[in-house]
């Protein structure tokens, strides 16, 4: 009979494999052949880069959400003699989440239509890495849920809550064990402040997508790149941290660290913080999120402090960015003002991209959308994306109204 070990082969499912998380955790795996295969990919539109990824990594699937993109994709692989299967539609990237033949899952596509096939992984009881802070942000108490319903494993992959879950106490099944003899105190978010952390407030509305994108210290997809530069980001780690950690919003102080080396912090009751650091790279947290509870090499460069020199902290303005105050309104509400925060801010920074509003009329649609839309208790997921749907219409009235 064949010997099994701890480090047989896991089958890993990437959903977003063609955005910067996707392709981070393409090149970590890429480097531990032994430990991980790749069972499926999944893209919404980018067929030369799944293309080319379904060459070296072989999976056994390739899902993309657009039909037209799976045909063209479908073709290319049978003329390269591939023997990947390609499906299309939001049903079969479900059923790449939830096959009984994977065990760990990378959700990683942006945006709210990262949730349901996230959701199809939680309740599958898989290995579940998270980079899809929206998911948790719209359904967090129901993705909690069904994480320990189905006895799934969730890892946080956003650095910061990566930073976080290396830092608190875990159980085995890879969750905060909330026991007062820790003397768990409070989180530390730690936040670079983007790109226009110290530029003129009066040059604010002027700023082009191609500015709000150059982040000073991460290389990130375009929709985190413009929360950075809002710092909505900052407010979607806040909620994301409540969940995950089933910690109270008071609980969670935001602090500027424009180094991005310090990923965030615990404290504790004894004064002492813990906090987890190194160089401002994806690998990281995905390597740790891949082989937890061991470690592995991921390619980054080990962190040379002396080079670093300054590790700065300072207090986020709120006047600068006004999404900071959004944010930590909706983590106090919650019920579904988060779904609604979410969802405006989604058409909102579309928009912006689409250079049809400026960039500060990005907190103002939010705020708009907030105020139209009463918050409601979330009891199921219909409910979840029935807000949703209602706030995006709205906003993306608010869009119309502004970019006459
Ligand atoms: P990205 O834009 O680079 O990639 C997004 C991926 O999602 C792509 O593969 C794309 O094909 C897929 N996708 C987009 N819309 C889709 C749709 N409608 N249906 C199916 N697939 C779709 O984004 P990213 O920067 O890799 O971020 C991915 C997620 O990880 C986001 O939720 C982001 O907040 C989170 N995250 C990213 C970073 C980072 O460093 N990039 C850090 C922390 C958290
Ligand atoms: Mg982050």
């Amino acid at each position: 009979m064949k010997q099994h070990h701890r480090q047989d082969q896991q089958a890993v499912t990437i959903l977003g494999s063609t955005g910067s998380i996707g392709a981070n955790t393409l090149l970590v795996i890429a480097e531990h052949p032994e430990r991980y295969r790749v069972f499926a990919l999944t893209a919404n539109t980018r067929v030369d880069v799944l293309f080319r990824q379904c060459l070296d990594f072989k999976p056994r699937f390739a899902v993309m959400s657009d039909v037209a993109s799976a045909d063209c994709l479908r073709q290319q692989l049978h003329d390269a003699g591939s023997d990947t299967e390609v499906l299309s539609g939001e049903q079969n990237l479900n059923a790449v989440a939830c096959a009984p033949e994977v065990d760990c899952v990378m959700a990683a596509i942006v945006g709210g239509a990262g949730l349901l096939p996230g959701l199809a992984a939680a309740r599958a009881g898989k290995k579940l890495l998270l980079a899809n802070k929206e998911a948790l942000v719209m359904a967090g108490d129901l993705f909690m849920a069904a994480v320990i319903e189905s006895g799934a494993t969730l890892l946080p992959i956003d650095s910061e809550h990566n930073a976080i879950f290396q830092c608190l106490p875990i159980d085995l099944n890879g969750r905060f064990a909330n026991d007062p003899n820790h003397g768990f105190a409070k989180i530390v978010l730690t936040a670079s402040g983007g790109p226009f952390l110290t530029s003129p407030l009066s040059e604010m509305a002027a700023m082009t997508p191609a500015q709000a994108c150059a982040h000073p210290n991460w290389k990130m997809g375009p929709k985190i790149s413009v929360d950075s530069a809002t710092m909505l980001n900052k407010s979607l780690e806040l909620i994301e941290a409540c969940i995950l950690f089933d910690t109270p919003a008071n609980k969670v102080e935001i602090v500027i660290h424009p180094q991005s080396i310090v990923h965030s912090m615990v404290h504790y009751k004894d004064g002492s913080v813990l906090a987890q650091m190194g160089n401002p790279d994806m690998r990281t947290p995905i390597s740790y999120g891949l082989a937890w509870p061991e470690r592995i090499s991921s390619g980054v460069a080990p962190l040379d402090l002396v080079a670093a020199a300054r590790l700065d902290f300072l207090a986020p303005d709120e006047n600068r960015f006004p999404c900071l105050r959004l944010g930590r309104q909706a983590a106090e509400a919650r019920g579904t003002t988060p779904v609604i925060l979410n969802a405006a801010n989604e058409v909102a920074v579309a928009a912006f991209l689409d250079q049809r509003i400026s960039f500060t009329e990005i907190p103002a649609i939010i705020a708009d959308t907030l105020s139209q839309q009463p918050s409601i208790a979330v009891d199921k997921l219909e409910t979840v994306l029935l807000e949703d749907a209602k706030a995006r219409r709205s906003a993306l009235k608010f869009v119309e109204q502004r970019s006459r």
